[in-house]
């Protein structure tokens, strides 16, 4: 039965394989793995790597040793431990935000994830759960999909670290972040998460790893962190898989 139910569905990959050929999440080319990029596209996209700042984890030009924290961090420090992204929010890497978020492209969140695992691989390692920064109710009921959660789902599965997707909660339901300014976006989530009496267990004294799509002004993230602290965590580091830079920083 389980070898039948095998064949079955290698019958049914190679047959949506044939009928929808895997082509490149931006420009539409052939690939040979499904949910990826062509060569082309590839080599555009801006991985954030070292050297960058420890905390907030935005990429540095020249490299001024590890303990180096930018000013940014030093101003106003974030309630969250460290912050680490796959690559700059841009070309490729905000379509597939798009298409995972509002085409249900599904197959893309492994092979995101399986980045955002690289590109966070300190912080899984040491995280004891993993949280996703959750929707409000009713967009979620309109929607029916978090893309944050599918994202912290496919991380839990590549970790084995466990999903916790009702650990926090939005109590309030905010406007979309798009479009508002950085003081308008911290006061749209100002109370907006709280960890439920119900689940602060799954919290308590933990290290969580809180996970989201996208990294912009870091207010959403931010608001989440407190609100997980507040519920009794130890530490929150955050992992997104796209990072907006309003600037490169240079030092
Ligand atoms: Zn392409």
């Amino acid at each position: 039965m389980e070898t039948a139910r095998a064949f079955a569905r290698i019958v049914t990959n190679r047959l949506s394989t044939l009928l929808f050929p895997p082509v490149c999440v931006e420009c539409q080319s052939l690939v040979s793995e499904p949910g990826s990029l062509c060569a082309a596209c590839w080599s555009k996209v801006r991985f954030i790597e070292k050297p960058y700042c420890p905390v907030l984890g935005i990429p540095f030009s020249h490299d001024l040793g590890a303990e180096i924290m930018s000013a940014e961090a030093i101003a106003d420090p974030p309630p969250f431990h460290r912050a680490r992204s796959v690559a700059v929010y841009e070309g490729a890497i905000s379509t597939m935000v798009h298409q995972l978020k509002y085409s249900d492209r599904t197959d893309l969140g492994p092979w995101m994830a399986r980045w955002m695992a690289r590109a966070g691989s300190e912080l899984l390692n040491e995280c004891d759960v993993i949280v996703p920064v959750p929707m409000h109710a009713r967009r979620f009921w309109f929607r029916r999909f978090n893309q944050s959660a599918e994202l912290a789902r496919n991380l839990g599965r590549i970790s084995g670290k466990p999903f916790e997707p009702d650990a926090l909660k939005r109590i309030k339901p905010t406007q979309q972040q798009v479009g508002l300014g950085a003081n308008e976006r911290i006061a749209n989530v100002r109370g907006a998460f709280k960890v439920p009496e119900t689940q602060d267990i799954k919290v308590r004294g933990r290290t969580v790893l809180l996970v989201d799509d996208v990294y912009t002004t870091g207010a959403t993230v931010k608001a989440a962190a407190r609100a997980l602290l507040r519920g009794g965590a130890s530490h929150v580091d955050v992992l997104t898989f796209g990072r907006v830079l309003s600037k490169e920083l240079s030092v």
